[in-house]
């Protein structure tokens, strides 16, 4: 049986976690937020004090750790590092960098492949990420690449880690924000680039509910429910 494949890509705070859930949850789908993935990773590496850029050192550590996920009733995505659930803990603001950084090792990045092509394999998905649409899945049945301005996005990104109880200072997320771009786009492994055959569906100024309409009108009118 062939499932079908929603691939949402863009650079980070342009809401592609929240739009690619809304979806799956809207079209029955299943939600899997592969940066959640590499945040994982990421966590064990900053734990364990490596060095997130030494390629040898981390795929050791990868090569010695589980990391699973799981998916609750409500679709929300659940992240083990050894059995340990560190959902919460990979939010942390500091995880960010850490994920940055090992993501861009192209070993770290070939180990993690099956594992999400796997789940496109036993359902129907909606995945986010940054390479889903070109490396991932890119036989993806629609694609959207979801962007905003840098400033829309580190607000976004600021709003959520107050509503989180983290400290932040605004000019700081968003040089943060500009940093973490200048990395994905620039590693030469699965950059972050626009799929040729994506839909840009630009943010910018326009709130969440009539990105989700959007979207939806796209996946209506391009899959087959
Ligand atoms: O999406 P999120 O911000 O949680 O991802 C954390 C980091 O993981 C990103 O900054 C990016 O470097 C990396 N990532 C990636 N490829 C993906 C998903 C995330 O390189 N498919």
């Amino acid at each position: 049986m062939k499932y079908q494949s929603i691939a949402i890509d863009g650079p980070s705070g342009a809401g592609k976690s929240t739009l690619a859930k809304y979806l799956a949850d809207t079209l029955g789908f299943l939600y899997v937020d592969t940066g959640a993935i590499y945040r994982t990773l990421g966590l064990h590496v900053c734990r364990m004090k490596l060095d997130p850029t030494d390629g040898r050192r981390v795929m050791e550590a990868l090569a010695s750790i589980r990391i699973t996920l799981a998916h609750s009733e409500t679709g929300g995505q659940r992240m083990y590092l050894n059995g340990e659930d560190v959902t919460d803990a990979i939010r942390e603001h500091q995880i960010s960098w850490y994920a940055s950084r090992v993501s861009a090792i192209p070993e770290v990045r070939t180990f993690l492949l099956e594992m999400q092509r796997q789940f496109a394999r036993e359902g129907n998905v909606v995945m986010d990420g940054r390479d889903i649409g070109t490396v991932v899945l890119p036989q993806a049945d629609l694609k959207i690449y979801l962007t905003a301005s840098p400033e829309d996005r580190a607000r976004r990104r600021y709003l959520e880690l107050l509503e989180r109880g983290q400290k932040a200072e605004p000019a700081q997320v968003l040089r943060d924000v500009l940093e973490r771009d200048r990395q994905d786009v620039e590693r030469e492994t699965a950059p972050l680039r626009q799929a040729a055959d994506a839909v840009v569906l630009d943010t910018t100024g326009i709130g969440l509910e009539e990105s989700f309409q959007r979207a939806l009108t796209l996946a209506r009118k391009t899959l087959d429910l």
